[in-house]
């Protein structure tokens, strides 16, 4: 079989050739891991946490190394690639902690002659397939919860991406951690897919990618009830009332949507302004987005990197001729966008954007900010409703009965208020509708790695 070329997308060169896991090989790995996964859920939960807080330390150790690889395979600027890293980190340690406090309980019987004790058991081997655009933090809030809970778990990580995954998992086994319990694979998401799904000792599947993806696994996992939780795409929407401040509106706008050059599941994809300050926020908009630089992530002062491949810049340039064409107001010229050939383009805000759009409904995964101009809260909350995503919405407003409304009426798993950076490994991420379903981060993370069994005793 031909090898996998990993490319840097800021210089479209090949950084790394890795063979391919051949299909006799993930079937031995995974015998492997169901060999572990009977020892790995016998250790105790102490010392579970001690390997996981030895492999947090040794990631804190290599976190230069590891933020270097992230912008080499993923484009992202290098202080952003560190931020990655400290944040991946955070779900290791957090689910170190998590891994003491499995608790069980106990019920009150209907009669004296019973007792129900219910405990929480670890599923089994885990088989995970995360995307490109947080190659550390994807694969440590499955692998360190998976691993805290006394489950076993092969990762299949996107092809863009591998690097970051094959350096972690090494740091793993250098911790301590035993290698048949983490392990990866290096195979094409058809491929991992189709054998996660049908093997019977893979007894879990972990997905965080597209709908399109997740839905197609969701069927395929069916044919054997497998246990699966998906983390799936975003289409967030991001709303400023009247009564914003507006710097701080503008400033958690930048935050939301340029992180990674617009390429994050929980990016604001679609902007609603009310009218009373809609020309004030967009001109400071246009301001601080012209002010990015653009560039080579490994180079100072970069704020925003390439895209991850040509198809992208392809498909967010669709999104901004179809926007343009339809009426929407480029802050620079499609010439001055492209300007820096290969997969870089300069982030753009789109004034004057409607529903009719592709930017307004279709998830865009670039630097684009398209602002469209509301009048009625009521109005606006039901635009951002009007989605079968579900992931993430972001408000800004100083007034609490406004925020709390909007809390309450926004159909989304995680919302901002006031905050363009809202997720954390001690909070429950994760989509309502089309967005997926089971959280990752927070004491809801642990949960999908465990079910549940009782004992109604006799006495
Ligand atoms: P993707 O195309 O769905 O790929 C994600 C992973 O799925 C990759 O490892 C890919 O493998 C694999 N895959 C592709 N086709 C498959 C198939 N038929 N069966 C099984 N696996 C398959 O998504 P992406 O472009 O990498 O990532 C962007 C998407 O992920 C966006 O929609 C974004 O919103 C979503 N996302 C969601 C979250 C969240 O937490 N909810 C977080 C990050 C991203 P290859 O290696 O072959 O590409």
């Amino acid at each position: 079989m031909t090898q996998l070329e990993v490319f840097n997308p800021s210089t479209n060169e090949v950084i790394e050739r890795l063979d391919y896991t051949n299909h006799d090989e993930i079937n031995s790995q995974i015998k492997h891991a169901n060999d572990a996964f009977q020892d790995w859920k016998l250790v105790d939960a102490h010392e579970r946490s001690a390997k996981l807080y030895q492999w947090a330390n040794l990631i804190d150790e290599h976190q230069d190394d590891l933020a270097k690889l992230i912008t080499l395979e993923g484009g992202k600027p290098l202080d952003e690639a560190k931020g990655e890293v400290t944040y991946a980190n955070a779900y290791v340690k957090w689910y170190a902690e998590e891994a003491k406090r499995v608790y069980g309980r106990t019920i009150p019987a209907n009669t004296p002659s019973k007792k129900i004790v219910i405990d929480k058991f670890p599923v089994g081997v885990v088989g995970a397939i995360t995307p490109w655009n947080f190659p550390a933090a994807m694969i440590t809030r499955k692998m360190a919860p998976a691993l805290a809970a006394g489950c076993t778990i092969i990762c299949k990580p996107a092809v863009k991406t591998p690097l970051t995954t094959i350096k972690l998992v090494e740091l793993a086994h250098k911790a301590g951690i035993p290698k048949d319990a983490i392990s990866y694979i290096i195979a094409s998401g058809k491929d991992a897919g189709d054998i996660f799904t049908s093997h019977e000792s893979i007894h879990k599947l972990t997905f965080t990618g597209s709908t399109a993806v997740g839905k197609s696994l969701i069927e395929q996992s069916a044919k054997s009830v497998k246990n699966v939780t998906m983390e799936l795409g975003g289409l967030a929407p991001l709303i400023v009332h009247k009564d914003a401040d507006i710097e701080a509106a503008v400033q958690g706008t930048i935050d939301s949507k340029f992180r990674n050059a617009g390429q994050t599941c929980i990016c604001a994809n679609r902007i609603f302004v009310h009218r009373d300050i809609a020309e004030q926020y967009t001109a400071q908009l246009i301001d601080k987005v012209h002010a990015l630089i653009v560039g080579d992530g490994l180079q100072d002062d970069v704020k925003v990197g390439p895209l991850i491949d040509n198809n992208a810049v392809k498909k967010v340039l669709t999104h901004i001729t179809d926007a343009q064409e339809k009426g929407g107001k480029l802050s620079r010229t499609l010439d001055e966008i492209q300007s820096l050939k290969g997969n870089f383009l300069k982030p753009v805000v789109i004034s004057n954007a409607n529903l009719g759009m592709k930017v307004m409904h279709e998830e865009t995964f670039g630097p684009v900010a398209p602002v469209m101009v509301y009048d009625d809260l009521d109005e606006a909350i039901k635009m951002a409703n009007d989605t079968e995503f579900g992931l993430a919405s972001y408000f800004f407003t100083n007034d609490y009965r406004t925020g709390l409304k909007l809390y309450n009426e926004l159909e989304y798993g995680v919302i901002g208020w006031n905050d363009g950076g809202p997720s954390a490994a001690h909070a429950p991420f994760g989509g309502l509708k089309e967005s997926g379903y089971g959280r990752e981060g927070g004491t809801e993370g642990i949960e999908p790695y465990l079910e549940t069994k009782y004992l109604s005793i006799g006495i």
